[in-house]
C-alpha cells in the first residue's frame, strides 16, 4: 500500500473527495451490473478492504496519453522482441502476427535472460469482443522476477476489483488512476522496477515499482509487500538477485509487442 492509498483509506475527507470524482456508474459499460471480487479474503494492511474487494473505490478515469504507435527503444535499451522472432523468450509456441505482436498461449512466456533492477517497456492489447466482465476481460500480466505482477486487463469498458485492474500490483495496490485505452487498441507500459534485496535468507529491502500506463503515472514508487498472490496476503520468500520475467497466460489471447529493457534510472525505494 503506498502512502497516498493509505492516506485515502484513513482520512474520510480525502476519501469523500476521491469517491466524488468516480462516475456513479460505469458509463462506458452500462450492461455490467456487478463488480467481481471477494469479501471473504484477508484484510489489506490499511484495514478497510479485503484482498480483491469489489467495494474498494474505483480509481478515477484519466485520459491516456499514448497514441498506439510502437515506441522507439532508447540507445541504452536491449530489444527483446521486435516481432521478428522469439529468440529472447522461452515459449516458442506463441504465434507472431503480421502486426509484430505475439499472442498469449498455453504455458505462459518467459524471458531467456534474468534481470534484477530494470526498466521494462512493452505494448499490449486485449482483443475486442471478449465475452463477460471483470477478470474475464483479457486477464494477463507481467510478473517481474516471475513473482511480482503488474496486471493486464481490459479496464476501459469493464470494472473489476481495483487491486486486480490494469496498473495494479495484483492483490495489493490499485493504480492511482484508470488510464486504459479500449480493447482492440495497443497500450503501453513503462515499468521501473527495483528488485528486493535478501541477505542471509532475510528481506533487507522490499521491491518497488513506478509504472506509467499509456504515459500516465499509475504507480509511484510503490512498495511490493511480497510476491503476488490470489486471495491471500503477499509474502516475501528469499530468491536469487536476478530472475526471468514472465507474461501470464490466463486463457485469453492477449497480445504483446515491442518489448525492450533498459537500465533502471529512477531512484526507487525509501
Ligand atoms: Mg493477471
Amino acid at each position: 500500500m503506498n502512502k497516498i492509498s493509505c492516506l485515502i483509506a484513513m482520512t474520510g475527507l480525502v476519501a469523500v473527495t476521491v469517491v466524488a470524482e468516480v462516475p456513479a456508474k460505469n458509463e462506458r459499460q452500462p450492461e455490467q451490473k456487478n463488480i467481481d471480487g471477494y469479501t471473504n479474503t484477508p484484510m489489506q494492511p490499511c484495514g478497510k478492504w479485503h484482498v480483491h474487494d469489489p467495494n474498494r473505490p474505483q480509481p478515477k478515469v484519466a485520459k491516456p496519453k499514448y497514441d498506439g504507435k510502437p515506441v522507439k527503444a532508447p540507445k541504452d535499451a536491449k530489444v527483446l522482441f521486435d516481432g521478428s522472432n522469439l529468440d529472447q523468450f522461452t515459449n516458442k509456441g506463441w504465434k507472431i502476427g503480421d502486426d509484430g505482436g505475439m499472442t498469449a498461449a498455453k504455458g505462459g512466456q518467459k524471458s531467456v535472460e534474468k534481470f534484477g533492477d530494470m526498466y521494462l517497456h512493452f505494448e499490449w492489447m486485449v482483443p475486442a469482443g471478449l465475452k463477460g466482465f471483470g477478470q474475464k476481460q483479457g486477464n494477463s500480466g507481467v510478473f517481474l522476477m516471475d513473482r511480482y505482477e503488474i496486471q493486464v486487463l481490459n479496464c476501459w469498458a469493464n470494472r473489476t476489483y481495483p487491486d486486480g485492474m490494469t496498473g495494479a500490483l495484483y492483490g495489493q495496490t490499485p493504480p492511482l488512476v484508470n488510464a486504459c485505452r479500449p480493447a482492440g487498441e495497443w497500450q503501453s507500459y513503462d515499468i521501473h522496477f527495483k528488485a528486493p534485496v535478501f541477505k542471509e535468507g532475510k528481506l533487507v529491502s522490499s521491491a518497488y515499482v513506478t509504472v506509467y500506463l499509456n504515459n500516465v503515472l499509475v504507480q509511484d514508487n510503490t512498495e511490493y509487500r511480497g510476491a503476488t498472490a490470489w486471495r491471500r496476503l503477499p509474502k516475501y520468500k528469499p530468491h536469487e538477485a536476478t530472475a526471468q520475467f514472465s507474461l501470464q497466460y490466463h486463457g485469453n489471447p492477449v497480445r504483446y509487442r515491442n518489448i525492450w529493457v533498459a537500465p533502471l534510472k529512477l531512484k526507487l525505494g525509501k
